[in-house]
């Protein structure tokens, strides 16, 4: 255990124990570091308390009051900031995002609100311009389906890399789908990559082709892994010193985003432990304010050498958790991925891909059972879902002294004998709130009315059962925004003003715990995050507007007025 573990776990004891001595008697506390006064603070504790005043001390709340209550523990040295009426609720807490895909998105073409395949190509063509010789020109984020138009010509409805290697025709171009389970090339990467008519589709993948068999520049799936390898290739050959600015960028651009967007904590679905060790670099150093817990996700080979000295928990004053492993079972929905029990409406010959050998998938469950750490798979259609729920009953079945909470990310299509066995099971369903209203609008099209309405994003359903639900927004492959996915939780409404099946929404107070109080739970740390309770981590959001009072159309407007974590300002809206 490290130093600052154990200052950390004295000083949340001496607090609990100081708190409950004196409670009502707050002039025996120690004076507070920051209060957040006059304030509507939702504490999200065991009683669901509104309280008007927060105290601080050490990064861990002293006491939660009203404001003369909380002002006899200031004194001249406290930092005190007036909330004017703001509303407060404990810090938000991504339970499924990407946070190094994050930091290189920012440094990538956004192409998310591309209206035509058109618009991608005169970006793309801007940036060739500005690109090194050879440089290769990424991005992300394009949807075929959200396109005014279909594409002409096209596959599929997607479109023929002509125009694209037109514009670039020396720099390789290489965008990922939004969905982030499909890529987009031009004849130069794809000569780099050496794919051309006689490439097989690998295994788990899919080369797209025309009439003649010709790849039209989309690969689903692993066929995009050997763009990747060239891209890679290009990549190794950068210094190491321009290796390293560029990671220590990416991360830091990441960061920035979070605590912008009111995120105070993030599980990052899935980086080699390689990496781990240069973000806890980075935490040393004291670069890092966001709280990451990380899924690992190197291969079963790699875990079976290194999961006995991976474990952290709450490295670094609880900057850094490791105690969890990522793996996918399937794709998404949006690129035929999802692994579907009945085949696609839109695409009768498929039921979609599964991703991962399952007997390689029940290798990972042993080893995650072995060394007592989290297995967290992403399974989107209900084949995926119904085979990950196999393995995991099996896993829990021989481990009955753990306490697992294993995970499905995502959880998104689920037939109808699946959706109690979450609750049954005690396994945590990590949805993303803004995923139903993103995809809505074409996920009758993929698997008809009937396994829409019967299994697509069923919180209620899966609440209804008991199961515990956390939420995120899979970031980069939507903004990382809290308050955009507490929208589309309690709304369901889709960009275009209809609601998806709105009898699944949540309630808003139920929405803020998912990514507060559950999201917490479901990496072990509810002891120390998701309420503003005496005790716990003073990782705090002050909102510009109510969102539990608010009405519907105004909630869009909600924007964070201060990120706070472990007591320290980290974001302030203006600054
Ligand atoms: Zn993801």
């Amino acid at each position: 255990m490290n130093q600052l573990r154990l200052t950390s776990i004295i000083v949340t004891g001496l607090i609990l124990l100081i708190s409950i001595v004196f409670s009502g008697c707050m002039s025996l506390l120690p004076s507070a570091d920051l209060v957040l006064k006059n304030g509507k603070i939702i504490t999200l504790d065991g009683d669901n308390k509104v309280a008007q005043s927060v105290a601080v001390f050490e990064g861990r709340i002293l006491a939660v009051g009203t404001d003369s209550e909380i002002a006899e523990l200031q004194d001249d040295q406290t930092k005190v900031i007036d909330l004017d009426g703001s509303f407060v609720s404990p810090g938000f807490i991504e339970s499924h995002g990407h946070f190094l895909s994050l930091g290189k998105s920012l440094m990538r073409l956004r192409l998310n609100d591309a209206k035509t395949y058109d618009d991608i190509v005169v970006m793309v063509s801007e940036a060739a311009i500005k690109a090194r010789p050879g440089e290769w020109i990424l991005g992300r984020g394009w949807h075929q389906e959200k396109w005014d138009e279909v594409p002409n010509p096209n596959v599929d409805g997607l479109p023929l890399h002509d125009a694209l290697s037109r514009v670039s025709p020396d720099n390789p171009v290489l965008l990922s789908h939004a969905s982030g389970h499909a890529v987009m090339a031009n004849a130069k990467a794809m000569e780099l990559a050496g794919i051309d008519h006689n490439t097989p589709n690998p295994e788990g993948g899919e080369i797209v082709r025309d009439a003649k068999g010709d790849p039209i520049g989309i690969f689903r799936e692993n066929a995009s892994d050997q763009l990747f390898l060239a891209l890679e290739e290009e990549l190794s050959q950068k210094s190491r010193a321009d290796e390293e600015e560029d990671f220590e960028r990416m991360v830091m651009l990441a960061v920035n985003e979070c605590l912008s967007k009111g995120v105070t904590s993030f599980h990052d679905a899935g980086t080699p432990l390689d990496t781990v060790l240069r973000f806890k670099e980075m935490i040393d150093n004291d670069e890092i304010a966001l709280r990451l817990y990380i899924m690992l996700s190197d291969s079963n080979h790699i875990l079976e050498e290194r999961l006995g000295d991976a474990r952290m928990i709450g490295y670094g004053n609880d900057h850094l958790t490791v105690r969890s492993i990522k793996r996918s079972i399937d794709g998404a929905l949006g690129s035929h991925g999802a692994w579907l029990l009945e085949p696609y409406e839109d695409m009768p010959t498929s039921r979609g891909l599964n991703t991962i050998d399952i007997e390689y998938l029940k290798e990972t469950a042993r080893l995650a059972s072995e060394f007592n750490f989290q297995l967290c798979v992403h399974a989107i259609g209900d084949r995926g879902n119904q085979q990950a729920l196999d393995i995991y009953e099996k896993a829990y079945e021989n481990s009955k002294e753990l306490d697992m909470r294993w995970r499905i990310e995502h959880a998104q299509h689920l037939s109808l004998d699946d959706i109690p066995r979450f609750a049954e099971l005690g396994i945590i369903a990590a949805m993303q709130g803004v995923h139903c209203t993103s995809d809505g609008p074409w996920v009758p099209k993929r698997i008809g009315d009937k396994r829409a309405e019967e299994g697509a994003y069923v919180w209620r359903k899966l609440m209804e059962s008991g199961a515990m639900i956390c939420n995120g927004t899979d970031t980069p492959v939507e903004d990382v925004d809290p308050l955009a996915n507490f929208v589309s939780t309690v709304t369901r409404r889709m960009n275009n003003g209809d609601q998806f099946y709105p009898s699944q929404v949540m309630s808003r107070t139920e929405a803020l715990r998912s990514y507060t109080v559950n999201a917490a739970y479901a990496a072990f740390e509810e002891r120390d995050k998701g309420s503003i309770t005496p005790g716990m981590l003073a990782d705090i959001v002050v909102l510009s507007g109510d969102l539990l009072t608010l009405p519907e159309e105004e909630l869009g407007g909600v924007k964070v007025l201060y990120t706070i974590i472990g007591g320290e300002v980290v974001y302030k809206a203006g600054e």
